[in-house]
């Protein structure tokens, strides 16, 4: 791999993605289309064959397009520069670098509220890497610049309701009253100690009624976010906190060709568990092997906000590394392997 020179050009398309909508792009609006044609002039440049597909996909295609890369470009409300921008700037680079490389960079819609784009993506790669932020601050406590992904957790939500009596909070007797406020915070403790060995408990909306300072709560209802990396811990998870998931998804392996050649480029890179759900996660879903690497996320793995940061030293190792990885996998899809 060549050195970790500051990838200049990579953070001047971020800052330039970022000015479109300052950081609010919202799937299918008229922010996303233009970062789409955006990216497609870059494609351009990068000798790809840009054109949309049927649920708006942005696809640079080279070829016969055998190793397929990229991310999203759309962003939560007032979202950061890097989650999605950068793996479709970083596919870009590379088959830049790569000019006879038989592949294609895409710029999925509206990750962030589906994902939709991937999911109605019609002609599945033979093999998909996506360059993605970690959004999280474990590659950062071990002071490692990149990450591989081997799997995305599964998810489980629901809702639990607390039943009290209604009453007057200046008349009622501490020891005459059923304060449903009072059971969901104990259950919030519980569900917190209920995440162990690599899962994830959280209790992150709670509605309380009738929700007056001076009324004793008589309903309140929390929300549930369970994730395990494998399917067992997850039932397991979700028996121990107790809750009836009205929305799930199974946790998902990375593999296959995309992995062996991620983790022959970057021997001593570590391997991680993605909590988030992500394009490439629909893609392995589906059968395509697929593999993700993530850059370190600074300021302790602030995402989804103006905080979000990754260091342009780290980028210039994912775009070599990413390089090295797309130039073994089309070299080796080329040979028919
Ligand atoms: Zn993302």
């Amino acid at each position: 791999m060549s050195g970790n020179h500051v990838p200049v050009r990579i953070m001047e398309r971020l800052e330039e993605l970022h000015a479109i909508g300052g950081g609010t792009r919202a799937g299918y609006s008229p922010e996303e289309d233009v970062a789409h044609e955006l990216a497609a002039v870059w494609m351009r440049e990068a000798g790809l064959e840009p054109a949309a597909d049927e649920a708006g996909n942005l696809i640079g295609r080279r070829g016969a397009a055998r190793v397929w890369t990229g991310s999203h470009l759309d962003t939560v409300p007032n979202g950061g520069k890097f989650d999605g921008a950068l793996g479709v700037v970083a596919g870009i680079e590379a088959a830049a670098r790569l000019p006879d490389a038989e592949l294609a960079v895409v710029a999925f819609r509206a990750e962030e509220t589906g994902p939709m784009g991937s999911r109605r993506l019609k002609l599945l790669p033979a093999a998909f890497i996506e360059v993605h932020i970690e959004q999280g601050p474990v590659l950062e406590r071990l002071g490692e610049p990149l990450g591989i992904v081997t799997a995305v957790s599964g998810q489980a939500r629901g809702a639990v309701t607390f039943e009290g009596r209604a009453a007057h909070a200046g008349t009622t007797p501490m020891e005459e009253r059923t304060d449903a406020l009072v059971e969901a915070a104990k259950f919030i403790l519980h569900v917190r100690e209920c995440a162990r060995d690599g899962a994830l408990a959280t209790v992150g909306a709670i509605e309380v009624e009738p929700g007056a300072t001076n009324v004793v709560p008589e309903r309140v209802t929390v929300a549930v976010d369970a994730r395990a990396p494998t399917a067992e811990g997850l039932a397991a998870l979700i028996e121990a906190i107790g809750f009836e998931p009205t929305w799930s998804s199974d946790p998902v392996a990375m593999g296959g060709p995309p992995l062996e050649a991620l983790r022959a480029v970057l021997p001593s890179a570590p391997e991680l568990v993605s909590g988030g759900g992500h394009d490439a996660m629909i893609l392995a879903a589906v059968g395509v092997p697929t593999t993700m690497l993530f850059v370190r996320s600074l300021n302790g793995g602030a995402s989804h906000c103006p905080e979000e940061l990754s260091a342009a030293e780290d980028i210039a190792f994912a775009v070599d590394a990413l390089t090295e990885t797309l130039a073994r996998l089309s070299a080796s899809a080329a040979a028919g392997v």
